[in-house]
C-alpha cells in the first residue's frame, strides 16, 4: 500500500486531499502515515481515526493533552509543536501533500523531500522563499516535486510531452478576486471581510485575501519560474473572471495549448495524487455551453502593485523571494489585524524589500534552511506594523 501524509490536513486544500484519500478507500487503500493540523483538533483527531492513522500533529503544543483526549482509544499517536511536525514529515512515506499555509510550510516539505517522498506542493510559499533550495534537495534525493496550485498543475499538463525550447511563453490566469470591478479610490477602505470573499474559489482565508490584492499571483508568478525553470520574461498574467482557463502554454510555431476545468481544487490535488495516471474524479465536468463566454483582460498594475513586484523580486534573486515572502505575510497579518489597510500591504512589502536589499548576502541564494529562517525573521520583524 502507498505510504501517505497530509500536512496541513485540516485546512481547505488539505480536507479536500484527505476526502480524496476516503473516497478512493481510506484506509483500506492508503497507508496512511501522518496527518497534521492547527487549532481544529477535533477535526484533526476525526479524519486521523477514520484513516487510521500513525501520528497526528497539531502544530501548537498547549493542544497536546485535548489531542491526546480525542484520539484516546483510536491507536493514533498524538504530537505537537515544531518538532514534531519535522519528525512526522521524516517518517518514511511515498507521497506527501503540503498543504500547511505560509513558509511554515517550509520545514515539513524539505524533510518529506529528503526521505524521498514525492511531495506535491500547494504550499507556494516554499518555492517562493527557498526555490534553488527544494530543487537541489529533491534532485539530491531522487525525489520528485509535482504542482498542486491550480495553475501549475495546468502548465505541467499541458507542458507534458513538450519541450520548453519549443515554449515562447506561459500564461497564468487570475479571477482578480474580490477587489477585481472596485473603483480604485475604494480600496484604502476595504474590510478584511470584503477581501475574504472570492468570486470563484473556495479557499483559505489567507489566500482569498492575497487573490484580492494579487500577491497570490505574484507569488504564483515566482513559483512558475521556480517549478518549470522559465525566465520571467516568458511567464504572463491574464485576468480572466470565470477561472475555466487555468494556464496556456504559447508555442514558438503560433499554437497554444490551453488546460480547462471547473475551479475545483480537487482536480489538481487528485493529479498529483494519481501521477502518472490519471483516474476518476469527483469533479463536476467541463460545461461550457452553461458558462457561456470567457473573457480576457490585461492586468493592471495600478490595482494590483504585487505584480510589479514580484518581477523585481525575481531580477533581485538571492534572498529577495524570501523576503517578499515574508514580509508579504506580516503585512497580511496586520491587515487581518486591523492595524494597516488593505492598500498599506504592497508599499509595506515594497518597503521591506529596499530596507533589506542593502544587508550582506541579500543577493546570494539562501541555500540553508536556517538561512531562509533568518531572512523570514528579519523581513517580518522589519514589515511589522
Ligand atoms: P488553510 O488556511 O485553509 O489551511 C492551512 C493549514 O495549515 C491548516 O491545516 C492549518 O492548521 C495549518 N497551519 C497553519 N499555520 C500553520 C503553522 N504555523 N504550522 C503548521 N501548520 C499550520 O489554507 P489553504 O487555503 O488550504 O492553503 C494551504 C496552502 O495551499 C497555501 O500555501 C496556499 O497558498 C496553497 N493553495 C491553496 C489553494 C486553495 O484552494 N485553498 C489553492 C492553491 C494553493
Ligand atoms: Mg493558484
Amino acid at each position: 500500500m502507498r505510504r501517505i501524509s497530509i500536512f496541513g490536513a485540516t485546512g481547505s486544500v488539505g480536507a479536500n486531499g484527505v476526502d480524496l484519500i476516503r473516497r478512493g478507500g481510506g484506509a483500506d487503500a492508503y497507508d496512511v502515515v501522518a496527518l497534521t493540523g492547527g487549532r481544529n483538533i477535533a477535526r484533526l483527531a476525526q479524519m486521523a481515526r477514520d484513516l487510521r492513522a500513525e501520528i497526528a500533529v497539531t502544530a501548537h503544543p498547549e493542544l497536546l493533552d485535548d489531542l491526546r483526549d480525542a484520539l484516546s482509544g483510536s491507536g493514533v499517536r498524538a504530537a505537537a509543536g515544531e518538532a514534531a511536525l519535522i519528525e512526522a514529515a521524516a517518517m518514511p512515506a511515498d507521497w506527501m501533500l503540503s498543504a500547511i499555509v505560509g513558509s511554515a510550510g517550509l520545514a515539513p516539505g524539505l524533510t518529506a523531500l529528503a526521505q524521498g517522498a514525492v511531495l506535491a506542493l500547494a504550499n507556494k510559499e516554499s518555492l517562493v522563499c527557498a526555490g534553488g533550495l527544494l530543487r537541489r534537495t529533491g534532485r539530491d534525493s531522487g525525489a520528485t516535486i509535482l504542482p498542486v496550485d491550480s495553475e501549475h498543475s495546468a502548465l505541467f499538463q499541458a507542458l507534458a510531452g513538450e519541450k520548453l525550447d519549443s515554449v515562447r511563453d506561459v500564461t497564468i490566469t487570475a479571477s482578480g478576486g474580490a477587489f477585481r470591478d472596485w473603483p480604485l479610490e475604494r480600496l484604502a477602505a476595504a474590510t478584511v471581510a470584503e477581501a475574504s470573499t472570492h468570486p470563484n474559489w473556495a479557499m483559505g482565508q489567507r489566500i482569498t485575501i492575497d487573490s484580492a490584492s494579487m500577491f497570490n499571483k505574484a507569488m504564483e508568478v515566482i513559483e512558475a519560474k521556480e517549478f518549470f525553470g522559465l525566465a520571467p520574461d516568458r511567464i504572463n498574467v491574464l485576468v480572466h473572471p470565470e477561472s475555466i482557463i487555468h494556464a496556456i502554454v504559447n508555442h514558438i510555431d503560433g499554437g497554444s495549448i490551453a488546460h480547462m476545468g471547473a475551479p475545483d481544487m480537487r482536480h489538481a490535488i487528485g493529479f498529483a495524487l494519481h501521477w502518472p495516471e490519471r483516474r476518476a474524479l469527483p469533479v463536476p465536468p467541463l460545461d461550457l455551453a452553461r458558462a457561456a463566454s470567457l473573457t480576457f483582460r490585461a492586468p493592471d498594475e495600478t490595482r494590483w502593485p504585487a505584480l510589479r513586484l514580484a518581477r523585481e523580486v525575481m531580477a533581485a534573486g538571492g534572498a529577495a523571494g524570501a523576503v517578499f515572502n515574508a514580509a508579504k505575510e506580516q503585512a497580511l497579518d496586520d491587515f487581518i489585524a486591523g492595524r494597516i489597510r488593505f492598500t498599506d500591504m504592497s508599499p509595506r512589502v515594497e518597503t521591506t524589500l529596499s530596507a533589506l536589499s542593502g544587508e550582506a548576502g541579500f543577493g546570494d541564494d539562501p541555500d540553508t534552511l536556517q538561512a531562509v529562517l533568518e531572512w523570514d525573521a528579519l523581513a517580518r520583524q522589519k514589515a511589522a506594523a
